[in-house]
């Protein structure tokens, strides 16, 4: 299994250097914090450092001395589809904050379509939210995903055969240097799940928004589509407990959930973490769990649907 960090390659940071941001970084950064308190799962270990950034000059300018530094780092969004495990993350993990979170529109050549730019640290329901009062049409799938628009790029987040990717008209990226970079949607591969810039450059760079082609519709439409989503989304999912969404990869022409409840999973609990009883791709945190309950559960399930089906399953959440 991929695990998606390379930090586990980098030391703990000095104390020369702890000193260093501590003084010298003029926005907020917390020392040694439970993850817990920032993915949806409420599970996680410690991260190093966490830092919110409130401009693209102060991205720029940490991400530069991080590099040079050679301290890891890693944006991450809202939390819904990460989990970082209980050996924690050693570096500074940053979240987007004031000036990446705003949605503003603009007129498009092609009749009947606005061009609507959205920061990355914008939540995906308030993008959903401003569309339906400006009445644009398109992203009504999204309706109950819980990320940031940063995540549901990065993700290429979807729902109902529908994809955040296909609304896309260009991404903006800073890339492990601090330069920025505007990319037409047409040099990014969107597949599922995945968002891979075709500029190697930019393979770790941060998402910071992204500019949608979205067509006018009507408003009571629109709003109608998003509360049915959310209506089946409640009926289908475990929305009451702390989860990431779907835990692992569907593999090709099969479904996860289906090989879990197949296997005889739903229910299966490790420490406070179970397969949800309604939705057999859902981990749900019955209590305290801890990353290592989750992580155990993850495995315990590769093996036993492994030993079921002979198919091993991929984490969709991004394990740090
Ligand atoms: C109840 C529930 C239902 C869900 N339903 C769905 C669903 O229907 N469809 C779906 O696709 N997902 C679903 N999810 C999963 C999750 O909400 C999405 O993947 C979401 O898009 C993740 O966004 P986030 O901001 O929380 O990202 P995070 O979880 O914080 O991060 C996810 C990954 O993106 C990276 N990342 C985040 N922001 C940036 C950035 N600005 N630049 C570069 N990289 C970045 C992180 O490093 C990490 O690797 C669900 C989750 C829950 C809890």
């Amino acid at each position: 299994m991929r695990m998606e960090s390379s930090v586990k390659d980098y030391d703990i940071m000095t104390q020369e250097q702890r000193q260093f941001l501590s003084d010298s970084w003029p926005g907020v950064m917390n020392w040694n914090v439970s993850m817990a308190e920032y993915c949806t799962l409420k599970a996680g270990g410690e991260a190093e450092a966490l830092a919110v950034v409130s401009s693209h000059r102060e991205l720029e300018k940490l991400v530069g001395w991080l590099g040079e530094q050679k301290i890891a780092w890693r944006v991450i969004g809202r939390g819904s589809n990460i989990l970082v495990t209980s050996s924690g993350f050693r570096g500074v993990l940053i979240i987007l904050g004031n000036e990446f979170s705003s949605v503003i529109s603009r007129e498009c050549s092609t009749e009947g379509v606005i061009l609507v730019n959205a920061g990355a640290g914008c939540s995906v329901s308030r993008l959903v939210g401003w569309c339906t009062q400006q009445s644009l049409s398109g992203l009504e799938f999204m309706s109950g995903i819980p990320g940031s628009v940063g995540g549901a790029l990065r993700m290429n987040a979807g729902a109902w055969g529908k994809e955040i990717g296909e609304y896309v008209e260009s991404v903006f990226f800073v890339d492990t240097e601090g330069t920025f970079h505007n990319v037409p949607g047409s040099e990014i591969d969107f597949s599922y799940r995945r968002m891979i810039p075709r500029n190697k450059h930019l393979k770790n760079g941060i998402i910071t928004g992204a500019e949608f082609s979205l067509p006018i519709g009507h408003q009571r439409d629109i709003f109608e589509k998003c509360r049915e989503n959310q209506a089946l989304r409640r009926e289908k999912q475990p929305l009451g407990v702390p989860s990431a969404g779907s835990f692992f990869r569907n593999p090709e022409g099969d479904s996860a959930g289906r090989l879990i409840e197949a296997a005889g999973l739903k229910g299966m609990k490790k420490g406070n973490a179970m397969v949800s009883p309604k939705h057999a791709n859902f981990i749900v945190n019955t209590g305290e769990a801890t990353a290592d309950d989750i992580v155990g559960l993850m495995n315990e399930i590769r093996q036993r649907v492994f030993e079921f089906s002979g198919i091993m399953l991929e984490p969709e959440v991004h394990v740090l």
